[in-house]
């Protein structure tokens, strides 16, 4: 395992992110005790310093279930990071503590504002919610304070243009998502304002570790033995401001593997990253439409549908079966009430079959 310094710190560059635990068959939000050690133990075994979890994880019980496993680890041979989530009937003072005793400690070494979008920016926004994070920092129950965010650039701008006192932040980052929902410009964005990243969903939910056919043939073609999982990740070595990289890991030959790709910073040569993104070229051909978002449709459109929006949400469940975390989607006009009038046609540059798209997303919203 390699580490990257985080002031003074010394971080394990893959983290274990506790989302993605084993469940008691049957219950829910019940993780199974004995392989769930089995697998944080053989994470802390390969080195991993940094474990994330959050108050909403599992019900609770993922927070709960680490303050038991991590018990018989000294405290300070890794770095606990948590989160608050507004809107979940406690205060971010009552949230602290309750989350202290479920992880069965007086100190969190890293705190999160949970999930950044348009939804929650004035939560987050609020005085009293900073105040309280500075005084956490301040008096030592805190060492570092952080954000979550899941939203689109404008809004992480308008988040970090009010504060942005922040030590780090995580986000959704990949090499799909890198231009598919705008992960470069809030990669950009925080880089600029100085603020460290920790990368989630470093393979999509898991979605690229399979891949589709021909895009595993261009990279087994490549180099037979690499995993599919690893150009993901070694994609991700390459971004200088990334600290470390969360994977919810849920069993033990992920952990080796991710381990393995950890062993040391290889970040894709020029030759290599070309590859992947003949590789990912290959995938959206088949997973997603190559909209642009430059809006000619949207005009003319007499529904007045946000065309982009629900092709991106089109994409995003094709590649990851939901659409829960695309910014702004719910609230959007669904995909059902386009009348396939065709007047969109006329205008899109990359020659998009728009009613189609419409037509086949509202079905599959509707399954
Ligand atoms: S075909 Fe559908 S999406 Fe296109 S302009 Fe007409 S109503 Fe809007
Ligand atoms: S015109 Fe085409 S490329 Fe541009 S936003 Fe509309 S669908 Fe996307």
């Amino acid at each position: 395992m390699y580490y990257n310094d985080f002031n003074g710190l010394k971080i394990s560059a893959l983290g274990f992110g506790a989302l993605r635990l084993p469940m008691v068959e049957g219950e829910k939000n019940k993780i199974d005790r004995e392989k769930g050690q089995i697998i944080l133990d053989a994470a802390l075994k390969s080195g991993i310093n940094f474990i994330d979890t959050a108050y909403t994880y599992l019900g609770g019980d993922s927070e709960k279930f680490l303050g038991e496993a991590l018990k018989k680890y000294p405290r300070d041979s890794y770095y606990l990071s948590t989160k608050f989530y507004a809107r979940h009937g406690v205060t971010i003072k009552e949230a602290f503590e309750i989350e202290c005793e479920r992880l069965q400690t007086d100190h969190i070494d890293f705190y999160l504002l949970h999930s950044l979008d348009e939804d929650f920016i004035e939560d987050y926004m609020d005085q009293e919610t900073i105040d309280y994070l500075l005084e956490l920092k301040r008096t030592g129950r805190v060492s570092f304070i952080g954000f979550s965010t899941h939203a689109t650039p404008d809004v992480l701008e308008r988040f970090l243009d009010h504060f942005d006192g922040f030590d780090m932040a995580i986000m959704q980052l990949n090499y799909v998502d890198w231009t598919l929902l705008h992960a470069k410009e809030q990669y950009e964005l925080l880089t600029k304002h100085n603020i460290p990243v920790w990368v989630m969903e470093p393979l999509k939910g898991g979605r690229l570790a399979t891949l589709n056919e021909k895009a595993e043939k261009i990279l087994k073609e490549y180099d037979p033995d690499a995993s599919l999982a690893s150009w993901g990740m070694r994609f991700l070595q390459g971004l200088e401001n990334v600290k470390t990289v969360m994977s919810g890991m849920n069993d033990v030959s992920q952990v080796e593997d991710n381990a393995k790709t950890f062993a040391e910073r290889k970040p894709l040569s020029e030759e290599e990253y070309e590859v992947l993104m003949k590789a990912k070229e290959a995938f959206l051909e088949e997973m997603g439409v190559p909209c642009s978002a430059c809006r000619y449709c949207c005009d003319t459109c007499p529904e007045e549908l946000n065309i982009p929006l629900l092709i991106q949400g089109y994409n995003e469940f094709k590649i990851s079966g939901t659409t829960w975390k695309l910014p702004n989607f719910e609230k959007a006009k669904g995909a059902e009430h386009c009348v396939a009038c065709g007047e969109c046609l006329k205008h899109c540059p990359q020659n998009i079959d728009i009613p189609s798209i419409m037509e086949e997303f509202a079905g599959l919203l509707k399954k």
